[in-house]
């Protein structure tokens, strides 16, 4: 990749520094649902648009791909910001596991990785996160994290080993905008990361009348209005896309500016509809 070219969306771009110290890019790209080759795909066409961050986990077996992918791209590795996620069976196995997600990324280590849910009633939570404590001090992860964690479950991972994770990847868009673990998490000094951050491609969001009316104000579709409204609440975001338009249209987010009363709106959309599991629920 002809890096000498790099975009004005990549310049642009924003970065959050996390609570340990660590800068991440605000937006990157998910691929869930995406098998390798389509993943390795959508990770070349993303990196040349700019993007910088990549979200994966073990359970979306691509981590291949995104290792191609990256291995072809040339770009320095401390450029690139790598997440992956422990998958529930492997809570009890976390080196292993580890290990195996950084042989298919092709990498020493990566900048985050995250206990994909808490499965409370498994109990175990609490080791696999000493166990990422242990593999962070080894130099194995950058940066340590949780996603779909209520904040009883981070408070006992806090209380037992003082040791705070950088983020908290929940499901989060206009339909489901959990103000309340935002205010919590922006209490405790924790990053939010939006999983599903476009309600999975609509439903009842991308139609709906205020959005159409700043994606026409703006001259820019609903899904960037929707990206927008997470960047402007601070949030990062992983929008998730295989096709090369797609992934290059949500990163040219970087050229306008909600108004606070427009944030509001997008707010109001709210109706406290998850569209997947609980995570007390979710083994
Ligand atoms: P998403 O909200 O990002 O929606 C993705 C879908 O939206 C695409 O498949 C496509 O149909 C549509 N879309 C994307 N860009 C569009 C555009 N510009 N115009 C029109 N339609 C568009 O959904 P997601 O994939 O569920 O979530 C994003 C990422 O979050 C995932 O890929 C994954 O990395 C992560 N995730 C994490 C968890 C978790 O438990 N931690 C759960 C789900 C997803």
């Amino acid at each position: 990749m002809n890096l000498n070219h790099m975009n004005l969306n990549y310049m642009n771009q924003k970065f959050v520094t996390l609570n340990d110290g660590n800068k991440m890019p605000q937006l990157g790209l998910g691929v869930w649902q995406a098998t390798n080759k389509e993943t390795e795909h959508a990770v070349t066409t993303a990196l040349e648009a700019g993007y910088r961050s990549i979200d994966t986990a073990t359970v979306y077996e691509n981590e291949q791909g995104v290792g191609k992918a990256l291995i072809d791209s040339n770009i320095k590795r401390e450029e690139l910001f790598i997440t992956t996620k422990l998958w529930n069976p492997d809570q009890n196995n976390v080196r292993d596991a580890l290990c195996k997600s950084l042989e298919h990324l092709q990498l020493d280590y990566v900048d985050s990785y995250l206990i994909h849910w808490p499965c409370p009633a498994k109990k175990l939570y609490l080791k696999a996160w000493e166990a990422l404590i242990q593999a962070q001090q080894d130099g194995l992860i950058k940066s340590i994290g949780v996603s779909n964690f209520l904040p009883e479950h981070i408070e006992h991972l806090i209380k037992e080993t003082g040791v705070k994770p950088v983020l908290n990847q929940i499901e989060l868009h206009p339909l489901f905008n959990q103000a309340e673990m935002k205010v919590w998490c922006k209490q405790n000094n924790i990053y939010v990361q939006a999983w599903s951050p476009l309600a999975q491609g609509g439903k009842g969001v991308f139609d709906h009348p205020d959005v159409v009316n700043l994606a026409n104000k703006y001259n820019k579709t609903a899904a960037q209005i929707i990206i927008r409204w997470h960047l402007q609440e601070n949030t990062i975001v992983i929008p998730k896309s295989i096709t090369p338009s797609r992934i290059r249209e949500n990163f040219t987010v970087f050229d306008f500016e909600l108004t606070k009363n427009e944030l509001k709106a997008i707010n109001a959309i709210n109706k406290n509809e998850r569209l997947g599991p609980h995570p007390i629920e979710f083994q």
